[in-house]
């Protein structure tokens, strides 16, 4: 609920002659609704982007003669449609009974750190430079708890389950055992409260986030991606060993960047095996070898 009951209210609030077309809109949008109804949004982006993202991904999988079988990381893994709507459905549970009901009962943190809804709205920097330090803490403590449920304990009794797919694919992006879903919910939540922004860039955050998750689950590495761009970017292709090595790995923890895994020594096997498959004319190697983790 903005406290201008007009936007030549607003405009004088700012001291502005007049508000810019993106805080017009928002103005439109948002002055008669509640912070808490403002704050929902996430949990319904979330879902959307869950449910649509890996369309195009199944349509992949599903038309190998359409000539995109060259991208696949794991060639010879083909999942069916039932398979793969399996894997949706079972994410769609854990979405409303745990991830959906955990984001509205964090709205007291929301309000606490302060993530505000008001005008003016965030420059385009300031937007940009936030999400660039939410990905950063994200990934560091991603890195470090996700170690840990690589740990006997863990790995046996959490996240065994995330590793039921050996050749992921977009809907496992958040199939994962609950107490994962809490663990690994913790480094997507820090960066907004110690960084507190507005919530439209909350909003960002969460659904560039989920289209990451599920791009590193994708399972193709399409060399014309954008995020090919991206400085440090690990993707599908440093994600898939993850899952391709299993339980054994002690590779490839990091969730967005490589540079944890560089620093901490823990790619040596991933990139052992890219030496290997590059010398690897015959392709025996993807089809046969299993490398040390
Ligand atoms: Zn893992
Ligand atoms: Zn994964």
């Amino acid at each position: 609920m903005l406290p201008h009951g007009s936007i030549q209210e607003a405009e004088a609030a700012l001291g502005r002659s007049s508000l810019t077309f993106a805080e017009t809109v928002w103005f439109n949008y948002s002055a008669t609704k509640s912070e808490y109804f403002l704050y929902c949004h996430t949990t319904i982006f979330v879902f959307f982007i869950f449910t649509l993202a890996p369309l195009p991904l199944v349509l992949l999988e599903l038309s190998p003669s359409a000539g995109f079988g060259r991208y696949k990381i794991q060639p010879r893994v083909h999942l069916s449609f039932s398979e793969m709507f399996r894997c949706y459905r079972d994410v769609t549970w854990i979405f409303f009974f745990l991830v959906g009901p955990l984001q509205l009962l964090s709205y007291p943190t929301v309000k606490m750190v302060g993530i505000r809804t008001g005008l003016p709205l965030p420059s385009g920097w300031e937007i940009f430079l936030q999400l660039f330090v939410y990905f950063m803490i994200e990934d560091y403590t991603h890195y470090w708890f996700h170690r840990f449920l690589h740990c006997k304990w863990g790995y046996e009794k959490i996240h065994h389950v995330h590793h039921e797919y050996t050749a992921p694919i977009g809907f496992a992006a958040l199939y994962a055992h609950w107490a994962e879903v809490l663990i690994l919910g913790i480094p997507s939540f820090l960066g907004p409260v110690i960084v507190p922004g507005h919530m439209i860039t909350l909003w960002l955050w969460f659904v560039l986030r989920q289209i990451e998750a599920i791009d590193v689950h994708s399972g193709y590495d399409l060399p014309w991606s954008p995020t090919k761009y991206i400085p440090f970017y690990g993707g599908a292709d440093h994600h898939d060993y993850h899952h391709y090595v299993g339980g054994q790995s002690h590779n490839n923890f990091a969730s967005v960047f490589t540079y944890c895994d560089f620093l901490y020594g823990t790619d040596k096997g991933y990139r052992h095996y890219k030496k290997l498959l590059a010398k690897d004319e015959g392709g025996t190697i993807k089809e046969n070898a299993v490398t040390s983790g």
